[in-house]
């Protein structure tokens, strides 16, 4: 009879040993499973990301610009497409070295952070220009938006130099009527802040 026990016994403690180490390896896996998750989501945030600044890359840019361009074709909304260049930015660089000059873009960027709606696409375009795609953005909103980027920009001092800089914007907006192509709307923008820069700096030109 005491021999029965003991065989019980074996056969449950062995059972139970299974299910624990299962239970373990169940455990691990999971864990593991979130991590390469974790993983693949930063290697994808990456791949969209400018370094310095945060912002959406030239590449993502791109690729938004024409995933809203078919949208807006297709519903019959607007867009519109910012573009903007620091002032004097290469003589800023040279008088105080490109550390204060990547402090500039650093804080450019946060004010078009602080400008941007959720659904707002801000990228950095260039070396110091940045481009903002406003989904479902009239003329009206687009400029009221650009207007109020310049003036905080324009008000706020770089961290640890005590300096001011502005920018000069350019804008286009695309209706129904004048769906042309994306890079019709980037030229637009990009001739409207050449504009801008012409007429002497520090202000917004929205394209006819
Ligand atoms: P404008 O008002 O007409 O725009 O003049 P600008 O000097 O800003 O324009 P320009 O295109 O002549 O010069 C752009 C300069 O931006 C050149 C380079 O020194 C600087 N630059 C470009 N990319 C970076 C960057 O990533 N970091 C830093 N620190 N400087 C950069
Ligand atoms: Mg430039
Ligand atoms: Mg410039």
């Amino acid at each position: 009879k005491n021999l029965l026990h003991t065989k019980y016994l074996i056969i449950i403690l062995g059972i139970l040993s299974l299910v624990i180490t299962s239970g373990v390896f169940m455990i691990s896996v999971k864990k593991l499973k979130r991590r390469i998750d974790d993983s693949r989501k930063e290697i994808e945030r990456l791949a969209v990301t400018d370094e310095l600044t945060g912002l959406y890359n030239r590449r993502y840019f791109f690729k938004k610009l024409d995933e809203e361009f078919e949208r807006t074709k297709r519903y019959g909304h607007t867009l519109a497409l910012v573009i903007m260049d620091i002032d004097n930015f290469k003589s800023f660089n040279d008088r105080h070295g490109h550390q204060a000059g990547d402090a500039v873009l650093s804080e450019v960027a946060g004010q078009i952070r602080c400008c941007c709606r959720e659904s707002d696409i801000p990228a950095r375009y260039g070396g110091e220009e940045f481009a903002i795609i406003l989904p479902s953005t009239s003329r009206e909103g687009a400029s009221s938006m650009a207007e109020k980027l310049r003036k905080k920009v324009s008000e706020s001092r770089i961290k640890d130099y005590n300096f001011t800089v502005t920018v000069s914007i350019g804008i286009s907006v695309l209706t129904p009527e004048n769906a042309y192509s994306p890079a019709t709307l980037i030229y637009d923008a990009d001739s409207a802040l050449y504009r801008a820069k012409e007429e002497g700096k520090n202000r917004i030109v929205i394209a006819i």
